[in-house]
């Protein structure tokens, strides 16, 4: 079969390789569509960062480099193993890439996102979805029933914004900013729609992903180089500043203005991966008693972001801004990523 697989900086190379086996517990998925992932062009522009490096395997997998990328995908079941229930051929499925001990006591606790030994199907090893098909485990495995599979493979994406809302606690009404229109910024703005939120705003510097943030819906979106970012959330919000703010840019700036549109008592939820340390006003943090909550990955949340989808509440398509074949995915994925960033928020790679 065919596969994308990455063998370590700026080196992703589309090969022929085995077919994976089926152990019990398992399904094949034939896969029909994977998103390439920020994450996946950080492996690509400075990696190895989540991929395991040839000196340290990784604890569940047992694998490192070279390992097939891919972990935002959706696909049809083509064969079945041993002691699955539930699951036909036919099916088709969004699946949830974690991989996680099950004996930690994070694990234990139920918060698998959280494992000391946490991966991903497609950055960890064990097979990916930019390959013709791979193997994973039934039980993280969602029917997508009527949706598509192009829809299916937005599901990823979209847990960890959803994710991310339930971190902050919103309610029905409440005024949210979100900074940072990327893949997981728009997707904010679809989740926090759902989620009900009144105002929604979006701060962001690309002319392109401010367009994109506009088609979803956004009420506000600001250029912080030509607007008053502060001073326009007052003026939206009745002088109370946001009651969340989300921060999927992660940039010091985005940071210090975070801090004063967010009201005081108010959360701010950090989804960014951040590649440096940041510079924060920890004084106005305290005087504003502003909450700041971390936000990784998903937690349980693929079947709610599904449901979702089938309610018509979440549309995604319109972040969907290339559709390739797997034989191209460096020249019209990576490296159009790294030529175009801000004019794509999520390319999709047909598998097979
Ligand atoms: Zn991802
Ligand atoms: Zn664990």
């Amino acid at each position: 079969m065919k596969a994308a697989v990455y063998h370590g900086r700026g080196d992703v190379r589309v090969e022929d390789r085995p077919e994976p086996q089926l152990r019990p517990g398992t399904v094949k998925v034939q896969v029909d569509w994977c998103g390439i992932c920020g994450t996946d062009l950080h492996e690509y522009e400075e990696g190895p960062i989540f991929v395991p490096p040839a000196s340290k395997p990784h604890p569940l997998t047992g694998v490192c480099l070279p390992v097939i990328l891919g972990h935002e995908f959706a696909g049809t079941v083509s064969e079945v193993g041993a002691e699955v229930t539930g699951l036909r051929e036919g099916d088709r499925v969004a699946v949830d890439p974690i991989y996680a001990c099950g004996t930690c006591d994070e694990c234990r606790r139920g918060d698998h996102h959280l494992c000391r030994s946490l991966g991903f199907h497609g950055l960890s090893g064990g097979g990916g979805g930019f390959s013709t098909t791979t193997v994973v485990q039934a039980q993280r495995t969602y029917q997508l029933g009527n949706l598509s599979s192009e829809v299916g493979a937005m599901v990823e994406p979209l847990a960890v914004a959803f994710h991310a809302t339930r971190q902050s606690d919103l309610r029905p009404g409440d005024s949210a900013i979100v900074y940072g229109a990327g893949p997981i910024g728009q997707a904010m703005i679809c989740c926090l729609k759902a989620a009900g939120a009144g105002l929604i705003a979006m701060v962001e510097v690309a002319a392109a992903r401010q367009e994109m943030a506009r088609a979803l819906k956004a009420d506000l979106v600001l250029d912080p180089r030509r607007d008053d970012v502060e001073q326009e959330i007052l003026n939206a919000t009745d002088g109370r500043g946001a009651d969340v703010a989300f921060d999927c840019a992660g940039v010091d700036a985005a940071v210090e203005s975070a801090m004063a549109t967010v009201k005081r008592g108010g959360t701010y939820v950090m989804v960014a991966v951040w590649g440096h340390p940041a510079s924060v006003d920890m004084l106005a943090l305290v005087l504003r008693e502003i909450k700041l909550v971390g936000s990784i990955a998903y937690n349980r949340d693929f079947p709610r972001v599904i449901n979702l989808l089938k309610d018509g509440r979440i549309d995604p398509t319109p972040m969907i801004t290339k559709r390739i074949k797997l034989d191209e995915i460096v020249s019209g994925g990576f490296e159009e990523l790294l030529a175009n960033r801000d004019r794509h928020v999520k390319i999709l790679v047909r598998a097979s």
